[in-house]
């Protein structure tokens, strides 16, 4: 409220005050911040929405949420960020500090992956295309950044000339409103050259193993469950197939013995696979 609040134009969604200065303008109109917050959309997709586009969408993130609330997590991987997975709805997503309705992609959303070093593309994976395991030693995208590193210093004295870049990993996606999403940002630096080869190696690491996962994934959504729902929706996936059934419930049975999931986890995904 106060100076930086337009009582006068009431947001056309929920009949907050807008902002004075920099709101969304759908159809020529201000919307309230807090819709605004909600929204998460490619880059320039708002600007041609009308208010039924805008509607639709709010209702999409607000059955996002309710995946996010409702998530069955069968593990956990942490690389930059956490990673939440559903092996057997065949969904995942990454948690965030700033955002309480992460966006939940399916295995199938997954197209490829960027990841570049500053503005230098390393490496762009695609799916269906087989990836070169990542070599610190012999990697030859890795000799070439090298290069590029020598050959920008080789006017300048190349002890204590610090480095730094930004290690970015964009997970490409094919669904409704986003279509590509920043997994990490990582910043790399050294000293000198060498230092900063070396940290860009210890970085490049975790980031592949995030690489090779999301790789996995994709596999996974090829090779059977929940491979009939085409669909752009985002319900979770029930299972059909009976044998998948069986072959879920004793992937659960495992996970329960191997502790990773309790006896009451168990009997929840029991009655959902069942569907009773
Ligand atoms: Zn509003």
């Amino acid at each position: 409220m106060g100076l930086f609040t337009n009582k006068d134009k009431a947001c056309p969604i929920c009949g907050k005050g807008t902002p004075r200065l920099f709101a969304t303008k759908i159809e020529g109109a201000p919307i309230c911040s807090e819709c605004n917050n909600k929204i998460l959309a490619d880059q320039g997709m708002v600007d041609k929405w009308t208010f039924e586009n805008l509607k639709e969408h709010l209702a999409y993130r607000s059955e996002n949420k309710k995946l996010v609330e409702n998530f069955t997590p069968t593990r956990t991987v942490t690389h930059e960020r956490e990673m939440v997975i559903d092996d057997v709805n065949q969904l995942f997503y990454f948690k965030s500090w700033i955002e309480d309705n992460p966006p939940v992609f399916k295995f199938s959303d997954i197209t490829g992956f960027n990841i570049q070093l500053g503005c230098d593309t390393v490496e762009t994976w695609c799916k269906g295309m087989e990836r070169t395991p990542y070599q610190p030693a012999s990697n030859g995208i890795l000799a070439g950044i090298s290069m590029l590193a020598s050959l920008a210093g080789a006017n300048k004295d190349d002890k204590d000339e610090s480095m730094y870049d930004n290690l970015n990993v964009r997970l490409q996606i094919d669904t409704p409103y986003l279509h590509e999403y920043e997994l990490c940002s990582i910043s790399v630096s050294g000293q000198n050259q060498t230092a900063y080869m070396d940290d860009v190696a210890r970085q490049m690491s975790k980031v592949n193993s995030l690489c090779n996962l999301l790789i996995a994934l994709s596999k996974e959504a090829d090779n059977g469950i929940g491979t009939a729902s085409g669909s752009a929706g985002v319900q979770t996936g029930t299972t059909t197939d009976t044998n998948q059934v069986v072959a879920d419930l004793k992937k659960f049975k495992e996970l329960m013995e191997a502790g990773v999931i309790s006896a009451e986890e168990f009997e929840a995904k029991k009655k959902q696979l069942l569907g009773i």
